[in-house]
């Protein structure tokens, strides 16, 4: 790391040296040295019992990212600042920790600190002068008795008090990704971008000032995390569900590959997932931990280490297995950037010269599908057959379907509205159809993991319209799309609506999709999310089949009749009896009696855990 000298006499700007710190349980020392012979000369040290604060510095203060502080008295009990700059957020973090647990039991620790630096015969925070008390609140609870150090956690109560009514409250954020920003008012962001968030009123798309560069403008919402939180890792997946983490890992095949993942069955609980080639007399697998908390508040995995934040945990294991059946090792590629909620947070209409169309993807419904790029980033552009779709309704109704965003759903980024055909231009997704996947993927693709996780990536996607009160009204395997990393995305959600086409959309029509139809839609036309559950049973059952067509070759009206006798779709050869339990449930003839998505979801989560 850098240290910035520190000028005992005069606190004049000086400058910033790497220096190689060795942290011991009494004194952080640091050295100098020629790295490749290997010889250090210690430089100075820091008594660990004389710190009174450990804390991150505002980085606009020296222009430099990821410094934190080391306040600390000296024998003649003047206090003394020392500067050291991380080279990422994830090592500061792991000083912090590591530094907080050895000085929690400091009789002298202080209830505030200095967050700028003094400059210029100021402290850029208060502007006070030398002498100024510290103005910021210590963001993590002092143990000032003499108990055994805890893990520090961050303080629960806003700090209170004159000093503190001077800082007002802020919200900080930092960058899980980059952003090219492409419209006027929107702001670029680099991958640790520390961002002060400035109005979040629209939920996709915040304005933001950076902390470093003073720039503001809107960004991504989903770009975005709080500092300090677990997202801010790569190896952090959130809400995957186990099947996904073990997809994940089984295509990186990396040894000791890991994420980790909220538990599907304790909530509140995080789990591990690694994958190893040379677990004993077993072929290559994912294994699943549950991270556990002591009584203390500390985290582990075996006995054998026991950390006090989550990210502490991960990297002792990266160093040692101790107890694991591998060591961890970081998987080569870190998580895709998401997809926004459109091009900006103010555009919607797609200039059509920007568009570079290439090579044409598919046809369907509406007409052709070309691949595009519109700067760097790959999108699908429907040109729109005209006369097939209620153009004006639609351009209307798009609106509202660009602020659906989901992990699961084909993002719709904008429209070309403005001269005919009309351009609906949507997310990329490399792999195509579902149901072309299936067909062509048919032998890999019969292991349980491969296709659960395809259906519950797609029932994931399906909560999120149901919750939003979205009815899809033409989901199936067609209507869905595969990407990088096996992951599934439902497309055309609400499209049905629009189409103008009789055999499309009445029951008797000859394009009418009637073996994805509930009854109340055969004899009503009655959609609901409970007819998408009926649907969503039948896309199981094409997913469990590797795409055959639902009830063979009989024709409509057969199908009718059946459905309507109460008779049901067969078991698939390869599908287990529990999920052939949750497509029997899809299929409850009374809507209401079928289970919601994310009934099901939860169904798909036992059968993981079992
Ligand atoms: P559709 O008109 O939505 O039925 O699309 C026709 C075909 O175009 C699909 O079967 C896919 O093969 C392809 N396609 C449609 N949308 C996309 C997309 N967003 N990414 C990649 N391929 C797509």
């Amino acid at each position: 790391m850098t240290k910035r000298s520190q000028n005992k006499r005069s606190f004049t700007p000086t400058n910033w040296k790497e220096r190689w710190f060795v942290l011991s349980p009494e004194n952080l020392i640091y050295f100098d040295g020629d790295r490749q012979s290997g010889r250090r000369k210690e430089r100075g040290r820091v008594e660990l019992s004389r710190v009174v604060a450990v804390e991150c510095v505002n980085s606009v203060v020296f222009q430099r990212d990821y410094v934190f502080q080391l306040c600390y008295l000296s024998e003649e009990k003047e206090q003394y600042v020392l500067y050291i700059a991380a080279v990422s957020g994830y090592e500061r973090d792991e000083w912090l920790g590591y530094l907080r647990r050895l000085v929690a039991a400091n009789e002298c620790l202080s209830d505030w600190y200095h967050e700028g630096a003094f400059i210029r015969n100021q402290w850029s925070c208060c502007k006070g002068g030398k002498d100024v008390a510290a103005c910021t609140a210590v963001t993590w609870t002092i143990n000032h008795n003499n108990n055994p150090p805890g893990h520090p956690t961050p303080s629960p109560t806003p700090p209170n008090g004159p000093l503190s009514d001077m800082m007002p409250h802020r919200k900080v954020v930092v960058a899980l990704y980059d952003y090219n920003a492409t419209t006027v008012g929107d702001m670029s962001l680099r991958k640790h971008d520390e961002l002060e968030v400035l109005d979040d009123t629209q939920e996709h798309w915040w304005k933001m000032r950076n902390i470093k560069t003073k720039e503001e403008g809107f960004a991504p919402s989903n770009y975005v995390r709080d500092q300090g939180s677990l997202q801010q890792y790569d190896w952090y997946l959130g809400d995957a569900t186990r099947h996904r983490a073990e997809v994940l890992l089984m295509n990186q095949e990396r040894e000791g590959g890991f994420v980790v993942r909220n538990s599907t069955t304790n909530s509140g609980i995080y789990t591990l997932s690694v994958f190893s080639k040379h677990l004993p007399r077993s072929r290559p697998q994912v294994k699943h931990y549950h991270i556990k908390k002591d009584q203390e508040g500390n985290y582990y995995l075996s006995h054998h280490i026991k950390c006090p934040t989550i990210p502490e945990l991960i990297y002792r294991h990266q160093l040692n297995p101790a107890g694991l059946c591998t060591r961890l090792r970081p998987i080569s590629q870190g998580r895709e950037a998401p997809t926004t909620a459109g091009l900006g947070h103010d555009k919607w209409e797609i200039d059509p010269s920007q568009l570079n169309l290439m090579e044409e993807l598919g046809s369907g419904q509406f007409g052709v599908v070309r691949h595009g790029k519109l700067g760097s980033l790959h999108v699908a552009v429907k040109m729109m057959k005209e006369g097939t779709m209620s153009e004006d309704e639609f351009i209307e109704e798009a609106k509202v379907m660009r602020q659906l965003r989901h992990q699961n759903l084909v993002q719709l980024y904008g429209v070309c509205s403005k001269r005919r055909p009309i351009y609906i231009v949507t997310e990329y997704l490399c792999h195509g159809s579902l149901l072309n996947y299936l067909r062509d993927n048919e032998r890999t693709l019969l292991n349980n993991t491969a296709v659960l996780d395809m259906c519950s990536q797609v029932c994931a996607g399906m909560e999120y319209l149901e919750k939003k009160k979205f009815i899809h009204r033409d989901l199936a395997a067609r209507n869905c799309l595969v990407g990088a990393n096996s992951e599934i995305k439902v497309g055309d959600f609400g499209l049905a609506r629009y189409v103008v086409d009789d055999e499309y959309n009445s029951s008797g029509g000859a394009k009418f999709p009637i073996k994805w139809a509930a009854p109340e839609v055969l004899n009503f036309m009655r959609f609901s999310s409970k007819s998408d559950v009926w649907a969503f049973g039948v896309l199981m059952w094409e997913v469990y089949t590797c795409g055959k067509m639902p009830y063979g070759r009989m024709r409509n009206p057969e199908v009718v009749e059946m459905v309507q006798s109460g008779r049901v779709l067969e078991q698939p050869r390869y599908c287990p009896d529990d999920v052939y339990s949750i497509m029997q449930h899809c299929w409850t003839p009374v809507a209401e009696s079928r289970p919601s998505f994310s009934e099901i979801l939860i169904q798909f989560m036992n059968i993981a855990d079992e």
